[in-house]
Order: structure tokens, then sequence, then C-alpha cells
């Protein structure tokens, strides 16, 4: 599907569709709809009646591709393991890579061409991209590659120099929020906030329930709040990085009222926010912050979970007890 903000980029890739690439590389933030326009044009490229870019939606092509089911389209990501309920982001290996050249360059079986996906592209490792890199530099008339990548950095510059890039743009305020208003999200506002702008997140309740618990023990750090928490998070058995991250966005929001400016992610805690970074001297929260930032590489693993949630909240609420102290001593 395109969301209504890509409408303009559809038209521009339609308009492009005499003169296709062997390879596209789209790019831009999370949560936006990236990976769904990605799959619409690999339809449309599957779709065997019309030759442009736009997809009939009646032929057995289509019918295929919206099952996602289509004999000529690959679509490559990272394995989500689940193991006793803990789940583990996995890289792309070389072994998917392969598995996937291997086949393409067999004549395509209903489609006037093969479409490999991959997403997001800058999870392939480094012998995976390179695999990939081999395919690109032997373009063949009836494959073509749709890359979808959030960080364009992060991938091997020959890797991009051979894809057509495009960004994808992100939807402003408005449209994001009337999108979720239709889609009636609750508090649309201020999840729109909270996720920077991007309309496209998981509301999972068991993470909504979590967060919220989170912040209750940020707004009133406690020792026994802060042990009840970490024994809480590592039982639900999310990954660290949802923590960490909303860790990170309750810091730059402090960061933010101690400076005297809007708080970003948690509008509806502005007051609270104010009162607990009243005091404390900014470098404080930016020693955390850098604690954070150390720890996401880890966001995915699944040990330890209970320590590092203890560890950071320790340290948090070490900085905002002494920030009484900093107050009453001034
Ligand atoms: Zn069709």
């Amino acid at each position: 599907m395109i969301y209504p903000w890509h409408q303009q980029a559809w038209q521009r890739f339609q308009s492009s569709a005499d003169r296709l690439p062997n390879a596209w590389l789209l790019v831009g933030k999370r949560h936006i709809g990236k990976t769904e326009f990605a799959r619409h044009l690999a339809a449309s490229l599957l779709c065997e009646k019309n030759h442009g870019l736009d997809a009939c939606g009646e032929c057995s092509s289509c019918h295929l591709a919206s099952l996602g089911t289509h004999p000529d389209f690959y679509e490559l990501t990272p394995i989500v393991e689940d193991e006793d309920n803990a789940k583990k982001l996995l890289q792309i290996k070389i072994e998917a890579v392969r598995q996937v050249l291997d086949n393409i360059h067999l004549t395509p079986l209903r489609a006037p061409r093969r479409v490999v996906l991959i997403h997001p592209a800058e999870s392939m490792n480094i012998q995976a991209a390179n695999a990939l890199l081999k395919a690109l530099e032997e373009p063949s008339e009836t494959v073509i590659f749709i890359l979808v990548a959030h960080h364009r950095d992060r991938l091997l510059p020959t890797i991009k120099s051979r894809c057509r890039q495009f960004t994808l743009p992100a939807p402003n305020h408005d449209e994001a929020l009337a999108y979720l208003q239709q889609q009636q999200v609750p508090n649309a506002e201020s999840y729109l906030a909270f996720h920077a702008g991007s309309p496209l997140f998981d509301h999972q309740l068991d993470a909504f329930e979590l967060r919220h618990d989170l912040l209750k023990v940020l707004i009133k750090p406690r020792l026994l709040a802060v042990l009840d928490y970490a024994a809480q998070f590592d039982r639900a058995k999310q990954p660290l990085a949802l923590f960490l991250d909303w860790l990170d966005k309750w810091l730059i929001d402090m960061i933010a009222t101690n400076q005297g400016k809007n708080v970003l992610f948690y509008p509806q805690y502005q007051d609270e926010l104010c009162g607990l970074s009243d005091n404390i001297p900014i470098m404080k929260f930016f020693a955390l912050r850098d604690e954070v930032i150390q720890t996401q590489p880890y966001g995915q693993h699944t040990l330890n979970v209970k320590l590092v949630v203890e560890s950071l909240l320790f340290d948090y609420l070490e900085i905002v007890n002494k920030g009484k102290n900093y107050g009453g001593s001034s």
C-alpha cells in the first residue's frame, strides 16, 4: 500500500517507469511506510498485464503478490528467533542471501521478472553485503533488487553506488495525526510526539503498560520501585532496546526542560519533568545518556536485562536524589 504522504513520491516513480534500474535503494526515517512502499513497487514489477509501474490488481501475479506468496518474489529480512518468548533480532546472513541468489537467475515462473526486497538492508552482515554486491555488479535483465534502509550511511558505498537512490519523506505532523485519528488510535497526539512524528509504530498493549509503569518510576524514583520495575521488565521478556529507547527519550526531555525548552517526547509530563530536572547540573544527564547509548548495541540481547535496567535506574535515582540536595544548598 502507498500511504497518503507517499502519493507524490509514487507518481514520480511511475513517471520514471520507462527506465527501470537494476536496483533501487529506498531510504527514510523508521516507521513511515518504506517497506509497504517497496512491496507495492514489487507488486507493480511482478504484474503480468502492465508494463509501467501500476499493478492491474487482477492478474494471477497481482493476486499472488497480494497474498505475499508470489514465486518470483523474495523478501530478505532478519529472522526473529523466539525462544521461550524471548525475542532476539538477528542479522541477514550470507546463507540467506546465497539461497536467494542461487534461484534468481532461473527464468521467472510467472512474472516478467524476479524481484528481491531486502529490508532493512543495513542489517546484512559484511559477508552477506559482499555476496549481494557481486550480484549487483552483474546485473540481469530479469532481476530487480529493492533495498530499504533507515540508515544510508551504514551501507557499503559500493552497494549504494549500484542503486538508484530515493529518499521517502516522513509525513508532516498534520498528515500523521490525521492518519492516526482515522485508525482510531487513542491519545494520537501524545503517541505521535513519543514516536517523533512517525505514525506507523506498534501499539502493543504489553509494551504500553511497561512504558507507563516505567514513567511512574521515573517520576517518583525510589529504591524499591526501581528493583520491582527491573524484575517486571525482565519477566516481560521484551528486548532491552525498548527500555533504552524509553529512558533515552525521557533524558532528552529532562535536558530540554533543564534548559527551559519544551519537551519533545512526553509532552503530557512537562510539569513533572520540569520539577525533576530543576537544579541538576546538565552534565549529569549527558553522562547518563552516554551510558544508555553505550548499551544500545546490546539492545536485542535478552541476557542480564534485569541487571542493566537496575543499574541504569540506580544511576538515574542517584542523579535525581542529588538534585534535591543541589536545590537545598543553593
Ligand atoms: Zn496484475
